[in-house]
């Protein structure tokens, strides 16, 4: 299969490395050569770490490296393309500016996917020619290693489309599970509210953020407390998505949490910002 992504930071280079490991041809497209380096290295740093453990081998490694070319130009990348996997940032009106330029020059049998995490599969779908040959493909961080794949069925993607990506992420060794299209769809509805009301328990002052995410570890053997992964995940991503999840629901239960905001608004946002709930050396 031919397949681009757009998109060479942490989810793109990721599923680049999924899709070139199992044997398709892979083109990875960014605006910036300097985010197609550094998706290059990664995903080159990814593999020897699989060969070092010996999960592969250094010729398997280089076969991977040989599927992928790197473009900033995704017209011409698109032109015979089977699939295009959109994974630039999780901003609206960008998504809808690649998938029309793509249409320009992509096949018609062409599927387009989304990665995104918050945006309504069924609107973007609808802002391009071929609503029914578009669907959600969500993949997890680190993409390599996170065995799921959300599966988001828009409102008019066909049987065809969607038996094809299901069939494809199984080849790509991840689990599929399918999600209709609404807010948050599963991963995000039920872990962004979790996480809202441990901020809710520490804004009251129920206990420490520590003893929050201890809770929440040593009790529901949970591998990361919800103060960390929210951290981790950052906080001004949580609060879009809880954003999404408000907005899209108009129910109370999934306001977002007044500390959340504050914190956002201070530039707390979490590991990347070196503060969040805790604080991490940049
Ligand atoms: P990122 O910021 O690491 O990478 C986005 C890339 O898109 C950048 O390299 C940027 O240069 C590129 N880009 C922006 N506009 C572009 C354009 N017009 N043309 C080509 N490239 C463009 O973001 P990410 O974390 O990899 O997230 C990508 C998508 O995946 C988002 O929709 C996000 O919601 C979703 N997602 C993220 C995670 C996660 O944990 N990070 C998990 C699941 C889904």
């Amino acid at each position: 299969m031919n397949v681009v992504v757009i998109g060479a930071g942490t989810m793109g280079n990721g599923i680049v490395h999924i899709f070139a490991q199992a044997g398709h041809s892979v083109t990875m497209v960014d605006i910036s050569e300097n985010a197609l380096q550094k998706g290059v290295s990664t995903i080159d740093g990814n593999l020897s770490r699989q060969v070092k453990k010996e999960l592969i081998s250094e010729d398997s490694k280089n076969q991977t490296l040989s599927n992928i070319t790197v473009s900033t130009d995704l017209l011409t990348a698109v032109k015979n393309a089977d699939l295009l996997v959109e994974a630039a940032s999780e901003n609206k009106s960008i998504k809808i500016q690649l998938f029309q330029e793509a249409q320009k020059s992509a096949p018609e049998s062409c599927i387009f996917a989304s990665n995104t995490s918050s945006i309504s599969i069924t609107e973007l779908a609808a802002a391009t020619n071929r609503p029914d040959k578009f669907i959600g493909m969500h993949f997890f961080n680190p993409v390599p290693i996170m065995k799921l794949c959300e599966i988001v069925r828009g409102f008019a993607t066909s049987d065809d489309t969607y038996s094809t990506i299901y069939t494809l992420s199984k080849e790509l060794g991840k689990v599929p599970v399918t999600v209709q299209d609404y807010p948050g769809f599963i991963s995000n509805r039920i872990l962004m509210p979790m996480i809202n009301e441990a901020i809710y328990c520490l804004m009251e002052g129920v206990a420490s953020a520590e003893d929050i995410d201890t809770v929440m570890k040593l009790g529901m053997a949970h591998p990361m407390g919800p103060l960390t992964l929210a951290d981790f995940i950052g906080l001004d991503i949580c609060l879009s998505i809880m954003e999404v999840l408000f907005s899209g629901y108009a129910d109370s239960k999934y306001r977002p949490c007044p500390l959340l905001k504050k914190m956002v608004a201070a530039g707390h946002l979490g590991r990347k910002s070196g503060k969040g709930f805790f604080t991490y050396s940049v």
